[in-house]
């Protein structure tokens, strides 16, 4: 019994290996997307943005022909006034005039307040945009990075498997589903029995139940974490 134990701690460490690489390769993957996932939120911000700037520049220059034509129709107003026979027509003329200009005069109110958003948005773009460059280098580098660790965890991860199925065989076929049970339920299948006691769980045990474990003749398990019970002392023996 004495080798088998020896074997499962063979086997145990070989797990606790694959739990690391299998850990990792769950983690790093996951890292990846979540700096994609921000790189592409960034992206669609900064997108959102130029369209609101290109809407803005859209509607300044719609104003802004308007303003021309209303110009032109001022200019032609006014030189037909001379033209004019009737005080009625000329009262009409000059009113329409008026109205022209102050209707003018709201867009270009209009014009300059889309010129300070215009320039608040655009601001505010470019800074966005220099923070996406640094983040995206420093994203990037962190992306390739990761995908090297995932590439060698990959290529450590089948050899050890390989050993582990191996080390497997040696183990008597009675005992590994219960070591595989032990550590589905704990991770560490095995427990050091030291002084009477789980060095594990650290509860004491049965007297009549450590005499037995001292003789190895059976695999013992710990009454309450229920892992497989091993002792130094025999170790030392052999
Ligand atoms: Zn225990």
């Amino acid at each position: 019994m004495r080798e088998q134990i020896i074997t499962l701690e063979k086997l145990q460490n070989i797990d606790s290996q694959l739990r690391e690489i299998e850990k990792d390769l769950d983690k790093y993957p996951k890292e990846i997307s979540a700096f994609n996932d921000e790189l592409e939120k960034r992206k669609d911000i900064i997108n959102g943005k130029k369209e609101n700037l290109k809407e803005i520049e859209d509607s300044k220059t719609k104003l802004e022909q308007q303003l021309k034509d209303n110009q032109s129709v001022i200019k032609k107003a006014e030189e037909r006034l001379f033209e004019i026979k009737t005080h009625k027509e000329y009262e009409a003329l000059q009113k329409e005039i008026t109205e022209t200009k102050r209707s003018n005069s709201e867009i270009e109110d209009q014009i300059l307040n889309l010129m300070e958003e215009s320039e608040k948005l655009g601001s505010d773009l470019k800074d966005k945009e220099e923070k996406f460059s640094k983040i995206n280098d420093e994203y990037s580098e962190k992306i390739s990075e990761y995908e090297m660790i995932i590439e060698d965890l990959e290529n450590s991860h089948k050899p050890i498997k390989e050993e582990k199925n191996k080390i497997s065989g040696l183990v008597d076929p009675e005992v590994l589903p219960v070591y595989e049970k032990a550590a589905k339920r704990n991770g560490e299948a095995l427990a050091l029995a030291e002084n009477e006691s789980c060095t594990t769980c650290h509860i004491h045990l049965p007297p009549q139940l450590y005499n037995e474990l001292l003789t190895q003749k059976r695999i013992i398990l710990c009454p309450s974490c229920k892992r497989i019970l091993y002792t130094a002392q025999e170790q030392e023996s052999e």
